[in-house]
């Protein structure tokens, strides 16, 4: 899943790049993000992630979650699938609503009509044997005309009616409104005196408006909701392609801004180029690129605080990820170094090695960052790799190997690095590096030897001499079919 970069190897290169983002002065200095708060992210954190990202398909998902909004569109659907819908869709029976409806509640009655019993259903009788009866249904006009009573409504639990429409919209009491009538007696009087009445009229009205636009998809939350929808995937779609632009540069360590922090200018560094090489081909970017220039959107989240926070969601995703891997795989070890950054910032890289477990067996280095360090004594980097394996959870007890080169800050035998983290755990065994202790002894034991201080001596100088000029090197390489390499400064 997740592969290791790159080591660090490179300290030089790594912090050039570094260098060239974060220290430039007009990236530094000039702030055109109006929609973000300025950032706190040091150079640090942003050279970490470049150094970090790796699997693209992760971060997109994680990143990019957002809830699903709840509106018209999901009541129009009843079925109960959704637990989210369940609890929000209003029971059926009447005398089961809310006793204050919410917006989404009315939307979904009006869009369910009034609740009806089925017809094999049973009315229970009161002790006068009456009962409400299908009849109830019609209202008889006084020339003998009848019509429907769409608005009338059947409690089964409460074995009442309610007027459905003032039930919906009316604030006032009326005991057709709140517990239901089962006066089966007076029934007839009673339904007509409520639908007689002014208030139940512009109940009526209110209910008929809501349906005609809720069938033709114009209610008011329906328009906002298709626009609302479609803004959010606009944003989607364009915080997609930013974050794509975010994992390849940082893939490439390759430096994110450049002098201005506009969009089509020659020097505005390779993100918002990116952005702009998109733009011609990607009609979702150039629509963006389009809306910024019109002046109809200020929030654009191409300024240089949205593409540090977008490094550090990338990186910090990752970064979960790897310590995800550590902890599965129990047993790690660690790998370090310290370079000074071309600010003379001394920079710890770390570098934790363990087995990943899933699927085969395998070896994993995994780069977790640089980290500042003031002092390179050993008690200072002892305090700080357990600091920031502390933070990350990952526990030291569960260490079982330490490389680090044979600086006497390193492999001391008492106040070196290894001894201090032994002495914490025993089991964290110290291996020095390979390739620095063979470079050691191989100068050592060119120095124990006059003829070989002599001849690397000579080779040195012809070194020195062939190499102040590029008329000379290119004589050397006519005359000799190999090249001259200097005296290595490790030491
Ligand atoms: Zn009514």
């Amino acid at each position: 899943m997740l592969k290791f970069v790159s080591t660090g190897d490179a300290g030089p290169s790594a912090s050039t790049s570094t260098d060239s983002v974060d220290t430039h002065p007009a990236s530094a200095s000039t702030s055109t993000d109006p929609e973000q708060p300025a950032s706190a992210n040091t150079v640090q954190t942003s050279s970490e992630s470049r150094k970090t990202v790796t699997d693209p398909g992760e971060v997109q998902a994680a990143s990019v979650s957002t809830s699903t909004t709840r509106g018209v569109q999901s009541a129009a659907d009843t079925s109960s699938s959704d637990p989210n819908r369940t609890v929000a869709a209003p029971p059926n029976d009447p005398a089961d609503w809310p006793p204050v409806l919410t917006d989404f509640m009315r939307t979904e009655l009006v869009r369910r009509g009034p609740f009806k019993p089925g017809l094999d259903f049973s009315f229970p009788k009161d002790k006068s044997r009456r009962a409400f009866h299908s009849g109830l249904l019609q209202r008889k006009l006084s020339n003998g005309e009848k019509i429907h009573r769409s608005w009338l409504t059947y409690s089964i639990k409460n074995n009442a009616v309610y007027c459905f429409c003032c039930k919906l919209f009316s604030t006032k009491y009326n005991k057709i409104i709140k517990e239901g009538v089962n006066d089966w007696s007076n029934i007839n009087a009673i339904l007509k005196h409520h639908e007689s009445s002014p208030e139940h009229t512009q109940n009526m009205i209110k209910w008929r408006e809501l349906d005609l636009r809720l069938s033709q998809g114009q209610t008011l939350d329906q328009i906002q909701m298709t626009i609302y929808e479609a803004e959010r995937k606009r944003w989607r779609d364009v915080l997609t392609r930013l974050i794509s632009i975010t994992q390849s540069l940082a893939e490439r360590n390759l430096a994110f801004r450049g002098s201005s922090e506009k969009l089509f200018q020659p020097d505005n560094g390779n993100f918002l180029k990116e952005v702009e090489l998109l733009a011609k081909f990607d009609p979702i970017m150039e629509n963006h690129l389009s809306k910024i220039k019109d002046g109809q959107t200020h929030a654009h989240y191409l300024g240089q605080h949205t593409q540090n926070e977008l490094i550090q969601i990338v990186s910090g995703k990752i970064l979960e990820a790897i310590v995800t891997q550590i902890r599965d795989s129990k047993y790690f070890s660690i790998i370090l170094d310290c370079t000074p950054d071309i600010s003379h910032q001394e920079q710890m890289s770390i570098i934790l090695r363990s087995v990943a477990l899933r699927g085969k067996p395998e070896i994993k280095e995994h780069f977790l960052g640089f980290v500042n360090v003031e002092a390179t004594t050993g008690l200072n980097l002892s305090t700080v790799i357990l600091n920031k394996l502390n933070e990350l959870k990952i526990s030291f007890e569960d260490c079982r190997g330490q490389a680090f080169d044979n600086g006497a800050n390193m492999k001391g035998k008492n106040q070196g690095l290894q001894a201090r983290l032994l002495r914490r755990n025993p089991s964290a065994v110290f291996v020095p590096c390979g390739a620095h202790t063979l470079n050691l002894v191989i100068a050592d034991a060119a120095k124990s030897s006059k003829d070989a201080v002599g001849f690397f001596g000579h080779v040195q100088k012809l070194f020195t001499f062939f190499s102040a000029g590029t008329q000379r090197w290119s004589v050397l390489k006519k005359h000799v079919k190999i090249t001259m390499k200097s005296w290595s400064d490790t030491r």
